[in-house]
């Protein structure tokens, strides 16, 4: 038995907009996420690892950046990724860190694409 998934997508964009990934890309420099609302992000791979929110790359009790762009290595890679819940991504990066759940709505405010891009400038 399986779910209907046009159901369940209709179902899920009504409750939730945007916020559901249909596909997510990993290229040697780029990661790129379809998004339901049609959206299409792209970040390169370095800011997406330089910009992860968890306890190893941001401390805790202040909020202060400890793993930024500028310590990551140039040619980082995503790996692999999972969905977290039904309101995150979790990446495998090729510096083995895999602790950083990047939410729906982080990754749609750090989208870089041109739409966004401009917008964020304006
Ligand atoms: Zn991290
Ligand atoms: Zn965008």
């Amino acid at each position: 038995m399986t779910v209907d998934s046009r159901e369940y997508q209709q179902y899920y964009q009504s409750k939730e907009g945007s916020m559901e990934v249909i596909h997510v890309t990993l290229g040697n420099s780029d990661l790129g996420i379809s998004w339901g609302d049609g959206h299409e992000s792209i970040y390169t791979n370095k800011y997406l690892r330089g910009h992860c929110g968890c306890a190893v790359c941001v401390e805790e009790m202040t909020g202060r950046r400890i793993i930024s762009e500028d310590n990551i290595q140039q040619d980082i890679q995503a790996l692999d990724w999972i969905q977290v819940g039904r309101y995150a991504l979790q990446f495998l990066w090729s510096d083995t860190h895999d602790t950083g759940i990047y939410p729906f709505e982080l990754l749609r405010n750090l989208c870089a694409c041109k739409d966004c891009g401009s917008a964020k400038d304006g």
